[in-house]
């Protein structure tokens, strides 16, 4: 049987930034099953046409070229005793250390119809493809459940294909887990400028068809018809009228260790902040691990690439000797939503004051560029802030121009634990093309607000 230092399960985000950080430095083993890995985040923007889909598949040379061996197979059971992997061909390979980054997969919940035809998540290579066929056979209609921000570029694509398009989703807003009604209901508006029809405190109950899916019920009483519209045809066993989607989260894939004494709760496998579980030599990484929020110290989703990378850069440090650990989840994250960009960090204030805090939340406008140029666009931002300690938790960001910088700038703040009077400090630079004038910034005019809320 062959022996690896160190095996990885798992070829996403997360084990190809361990392969490359590690594998000069020992023999690897990296086992996916699927042909390609994806860019997932740009797959909406394969499905609009934007992007070639081949841009989209990740080659494999980022593993081989690193210097592991790329073992394509399915890892079907562990035993952590004798240190060996199982896999899907029949094949068993022995590991010194093991790494499990196998990511998570589509939460599609399991209501009465969920397994016909025509209803499907959003992540893999064949969920691209097969979404893809359908459209170039003539798919008319597509039902978005989720409004989050996958559902809503998934949506926005959609519609770009000439589809008739609803979102669905059972909260009261628009994108609730990254910002608060204000700028969701900015959002709101571009979709339903663009006729795509949003359905909100809506919840999907279940899904009626004889072989595909031809009702969709909600529990408003709702029921959307896809019966009247044509069969759309890829194949004898591809035949739908049309598609549901659901864009409403993600599961750890963890169904080769279920039943051993790896510990895994409801967010996946428990580590701790260096990455470690409570099996010696095993660690785990990206969207299979649960962790906690950088703020609260409680467990907390953060399913995003931008935590699964900086865990396994963690990770490959302790690996080589350097101690490094992982904080926790911020979850700055952003999307496109028609001409504007969205984006948020930390805890909304819905969500702190969920979480027992007395929060202090300010808003400021100004323009990306000087108001006298003729490029300029709004921007908006609101920052959060704990009343006790006067610290940063939140902000939120609604512009026509691109907000991550702006998002990154304050996950900085929370990470430093900066408060509002550090952020009136901000040394802030201007140019005519770039910015506000000199004489405001967004981030300090919202700091200077909440700073006049606490002395007031
Ligand atoms: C449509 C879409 C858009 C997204 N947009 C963004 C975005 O804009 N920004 C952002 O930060 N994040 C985004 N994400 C989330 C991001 O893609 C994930 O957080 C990230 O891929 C997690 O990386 P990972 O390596 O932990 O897991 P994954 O990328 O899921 O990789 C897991 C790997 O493990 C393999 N595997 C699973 N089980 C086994 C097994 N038994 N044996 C062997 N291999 C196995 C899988 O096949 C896969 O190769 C998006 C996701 C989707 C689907």
């Amino acid at each position: 049987m062959t022996k690896y230092d160190l095996i990885i399960i798992g070829g996403g985000p997360a084990g190809i930034t361990l392969t490359k950080r590690l594998a000069k430095k020992m023999k690897i083993a990296v086992i996916r099953p699927e042909d390609y890995s994806l860019v997932y985040c740009a797959m909406p923007y394969v499905i609009e046409d934007l992007i070639d889909k081949r841009k989209c598949f990740k080659k494999d040379e980022l593993i081989t070229d690193a210097g592991a061996d790329l073992i394509r197979d399915l890892v079907t059971s562990v035993d952590f005793k004798s240190k060996t992997v199982l896999l899907q061909s029949g094949n068993s390979l022995a590991y010194d250390k093991l790494v499990i980054a196998s990511g998570a997969n589509p939460f599609v919940p399991k209501i009465e119809g969920y397994d016909l035809k025509g209803v499907m998540g959003f992540k893999t290579q064949d969920d691209l493809e097969l979404m893809t066929s359908y459209i170039e056979n003539g798919l008319k209609k597509a039902i978005v459940v989720g409004a989050g921000a996958i559902g809503i570029e998934l949506a926005q694509a959609l519609k770009h294909k000439g589809l008739d398009v609803i979102l669905v989703d059972m909260a009261s807003y628009v994108l609730p887990n990254l910002v608060g009604p204000e700028f969701s209901q900015l959002a709101a508006e571009q979709i339903v400028k663009n006729d795509i029809r949003l359905v909100l405190e809506a919840k999907v109950e279940k899904l009626k068809g004889k072989d595909f899916v031809e009702e969709v019920h909600l529990d408003t009483g709702e029921v959307i018809n896809l019966g009247d519209y044509k069969p759309c045809t890829i194949d004898d066993n591809h035949t739908i009228k049309g598609l549901v989607v659901f864009a409403t989260g993600v599961v750890p894939e963890l169904s080769f260790v279920q039943g051993t004494e790896l510990q895994i709760e409801r967010q996946g496998i428990v580590v701790n902040e260096r990455m470690e579980t409570n099996i010696l030599d095993v660690y785990a990484v990206g969207d299979c691990v649960q962790f906690t929020h950088f703020i609260t110290g409680q467990p907390s989703a953060g399913k995003l690439a931008t935590n699964a990378v900086p865990m396994a850069a963690v990770l490959a440090n302790n690996l080589l000797g350097k101690p490094a650990t992982y904080k926790g989840f911020i979850n700055g994250a952003a999307t496109k939503v028609y001409d504007n960009y969205v984006g948020g960090t930390g805890l909304t204030v819905k969500a702190a004051q969920n979480l027992g805090f007395d929060v202090v939340k300010a808003y400021s406008q100004a323009t990306t560029q000087f108001p006298i140029m003729p490029d300029k666009k709004d921007l908006r931002i609101k920052l959060v802030a704990d009343k006790k300690t006067h610290k940063i938790i939140g902000g939120q960001i609604f512009s026509g121009e691109p907000v991550t910088t702006l998002v990154d700038l304050i996950t900085f703040a929370i990470q430093k634990g900066a408060t509002a009077h550090d952020l009136v400090e901000l040394s802030y630079s201007s140019q005519p093309y770039q910015s506000f004038y000199p004489a405001g910034n967004v981030i300090v005019m919202a700091a200077e607000s909440i700073i006049a809320q606490l002395e007031s």
